[in-house]
């Protein structure tokens, strides 16, 4: 595993082929029965306890996902750590909340719905947010009585890693949590094709969720998808505009713009579009790149040395179509970061919609400005891709607010 600062050596991680997955499966599947005949009222416990256990390594945690992922370590302590925690305590507290139903029918017959677990739940994560995807991922299919088997994606397996040993820790019987740290096509695909495996939580490119799609057909499997986006930012001319600037900003450069739910298209009603792309220049090109375990850093790498050239290819791909660089589009001078996985926070003028730039997930610190004229067109070119993932409005009409957003 590289640090994605420098490209330094972390550490070094075995990697789970075939074998290992059908082993953890077979863990996973004999520590169901007694696992899902666990009170869930325990269950919730130890979920909570797990919470407490996160918030006890809160730096430890921070500290490793950023050296990992890139992660600006103010982001990581004040953001993923507590997120995770508060996810798996969320969950401890529905553990014994899962309630069925019962149906009315004719008399003489009792129809009732039960929400038992469904087995072993496989899951599969992408590098983004790798410790928070721990909690999302297991803490609703451990609470709710299935057993796991983690596939952590191979660029940062550490914090998912570090999560199971404090599951462990805290009392998880062993079998119930699995995490197989290997790649998507050996592990990954093996797991999601793996017939001992009832579902599988997927997040991820649309390009390997369909693929997972395909594998879950051997018998039939459970599948929830959660796939790639080009979110639009809208902002209306009645905006409060230093709220929309900064938040505009947050939406495309947080954590270097990998987020499925990136604001990636920045679109601007004509009367503010000029005013606000001065103020979002400026506020684009004083965003401090460095070290992520700096406090000071406000944006560190992206999570690979194959990810940064991606994302500097759509530099060009922008260029060929006809999209004006406003600001970054390249690495940093700085000689301190030379090593490292960065790129400018970089602000693109793309007006026609069909240009791949407007299309494509680029994922990364790159927003491309268009402008619009009234609302009908604001939705037209918000909706105007294959994406529908995710999506912002600013304005300070609410009944427009909800009618857009809608
Ligand atoms: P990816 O699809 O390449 O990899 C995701 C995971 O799938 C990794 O663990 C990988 O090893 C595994 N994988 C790869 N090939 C596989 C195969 N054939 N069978 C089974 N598993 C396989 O995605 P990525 O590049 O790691 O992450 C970025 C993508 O994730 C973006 O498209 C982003 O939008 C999306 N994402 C979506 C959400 C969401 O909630 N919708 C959240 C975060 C990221």
């Amino acid at each position: 595993v590289a640090n994605p600062h420098d490209g330094g050596h972390l550490a070094d991680v075995a990697e789970a082929r075939a074998t290992d997955v059908d082993r953890a499966v077979a863990a996973a599947r004999s520590a169901f029965p007694a696992w899902s005949a666990t009170a869930a009222a325990e269950r919730g416990r130890l979920l909570l306890r797990l919470a407490d256990a996160v918030e006890a390594h809160a730096e430890e945690l921070a500290v490793l996902e950023s050296s990992d992922t890139g992660h600006p370590i103010r982001d990581s302590t004040r953001l993923d750590v507590p997120r995770t925690a508060a996810t798996f305590r969320y969950f401890g507290g529905m553990a014994d909340k899962v309630e069925g139903s019962v149906v009315p029918v004719e008399a003489g017959f009792l129809n009732y719905v039960l929400r038992p677990p469904v087995g072993v739940v496989g899951q599969i994560v992408p590098w983004n947010f790798p410790l928070m995807f721990c909690s999302w991922k297991m803490g609703p299919a451990l609470a709710a009585g299935n057993t796991v088997v983690l596939k952590p994606a191979e660029l940062t397996p550490l914090s998912s890693l570090r999560m199971a040993e404090l599951m462990a820790e805290v009392g998880f019987p062993p079998g119930v949590v699995n995490v197989v740290p290997g790649y998507g096509h050996t592990a990954g695909a093996h797991l999601a094709a793996h017939p001992g495996v009832q579902k599988v939580s997927f997040t991820g490119s649309t390009e390997v969720g369909r693929r997972i799609v395909q594998a879950s057909a051997g018998n039939l499997k459970r599948l929830q998808l959660e796939l790639g986006g080009k979110g639009a930012n809208v902002v209306f001319a009645d905006a409060d505009l230093e709220a929309a600037v900064n938040g505009s900003a947050f939406a495309i450069f947080h954590n270097q713009g990998q987020a499925c739910i990136a604001g990636a298209r920045l679109l601007l009603e004509e009367p503010i579009a000029a005013e606000f792309q001065e103020r979002f220049l400026a506020l684009a090109t004083s965003i401090r790149l460095g070290d992520p375990l700096d406090p000071a850093t406000e944006m560190g790498p992206l999570t690979s040395p194959e990810h940064r050239d991606r994302v500097l290819s759509y530099v060009k791909v922008a260029r060929d179509e006809g999209g004006e660089v406003l600001c970054g589009g390249r690495a940093p001078e700085d000689p301190a970061l030379a090593r490292g996985c960065y790129v400018e926070p970089t602000v693109v003028r793309a007006d026609d919609p069909s240009c791949r730039v407007n299309r494509e997930e680029v994922f990364g610190p790159f927003v491309t400005i268009g402008t619009f004229s009234g609302e009908r067109q604001a939705l037209e070119l918000a909706n105007a891709v294959d994406y529908g993932l995710g999506g912002g409005l600013w304005t300070r009409d609410l009944a427009r607010a909800h009618r857009v957003a809608g």
